[in-house]
């Protein structure tokens, strides 16, 4: 990052990307999960629920990339090995072995409250302190918010036709 960028900071900037990388974590592991979900998915509303989580999987996705361009911006490393997902990870990962609808849309409520909680803690952390990843760490809030809101509403359409 340039001298003036690193400058502005007022958080330590090693701490920071650790915490970022932990968020990387979490994002291809549900970039995973959704994606994967998506395929095996089974039941009542599958061309609805499979539709909405590959496009999670995309915004998930979409995250990984933000977090990385950071982490490089601040002059870090994103993890380079998949077997760091798993050491770093906040929210974990849930198969889904059980293909069923309900659970598989459960298991990815779950994964978004995490999300949530998780960049929720980390933009109080930033805030006044690193503009630019607070600002990163809203827009990534929001799409957490809106994916909960997505998936429990699938889950509410389910019970009606259940
Ligand atoms: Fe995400
Ligand atoms: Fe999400
Ligand atoms: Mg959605």
């Amino acid at each position: 990052m340039g001298t003036k960028g690193r400058e502005i900071l007022e958080i330590d900037a090693k701490d920071l990307i650790e915490k970022l990388n932990k968020a990387l974590a979490d994002e291809w592991l549900a970039y995973y999960q959704y994606w994967v979900g998506a395929k095996v998915v089974e039941g009542p509303l599958r061309g609805a629920v499979a539709a909405e989580l590959n496009e999670h999987a995309g915004e998930e996705l979409k995250h990984a990339e933000m977090l990385t361009a950071r982490i490089l911006q601040l002059g870090g490393t994103p993890l380079l090995s998949p077997k760091e997902w798993y050491e770093k990870t906040n929210c974990g990962y849930e198969a889904p072995e059980n293909p069923d609808v309900k659970s598989i849309l459960e298991q990815n409520i779950k994964g978004e409250q995490c999300a949530i909680i998780v960049y929720k803690k980390l933009a109080e952390e930033v805030k006044g302190k690193d503009d630019i990843t607070y600002k990163m760490v809203l827009e990534i809030l929001e799409d957490e918010v809106e994916h909960e809101d997505d998936l429990e509403n699938l889950l509410k359409d389910l019970k009606t036709i259940k």
